[in-house]
């Protein structure tokens, strides 16, 4: 039990455990898939890391997160509604050659 990700306790002012690079407190928004679709969650104090963009929880948050999460995200307790753009990557596959890491297509 308690293996939600980023849950690993980070404070403000520690370094990043995955990169050792510096965390800074944000407010951040995450997505999570239900069993009815995808929902946003906003409002989320998370330890961000300035190098790698990776997210960290205290541990309260993880729980907040993991309960609103076992109530199954209920609809009623939703805060707002927001429509999200659906794309498929059908057709936008391109048959080509591998390329090296480090060129980009322009
Ligand atoms: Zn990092």
């Amino acid at each position: 039990m308690d293996s939600a990700p980023h849950s690993e306790a980070a404070a403000a002012g520690q370094s990043c455990p995955r990169c050792g690079g510096p965390l800074t407190a944000r407010t951040v928004k995450s997505a999570f898939w239900s069993a009815t679709g995808v929902v946003v969650v906003e409002d989320i104090p998370a330890h961000v890391c300035d190098a790698c963009v990776e997210q960290f929880y205290d541990d309260r948050v993880s729980d907040a997160l993991r309960r609103l999460a076992e109530q199954g995200f209920p609809a009623d307790q939703a805060s707002r509604q927001m429509v999200v753009p659906v794309f498929s990557l059908s057709g936008r596959i391109v048959d080509a050659p591998p390329l090296p890491e480090d060129v980009f297509l322009e």
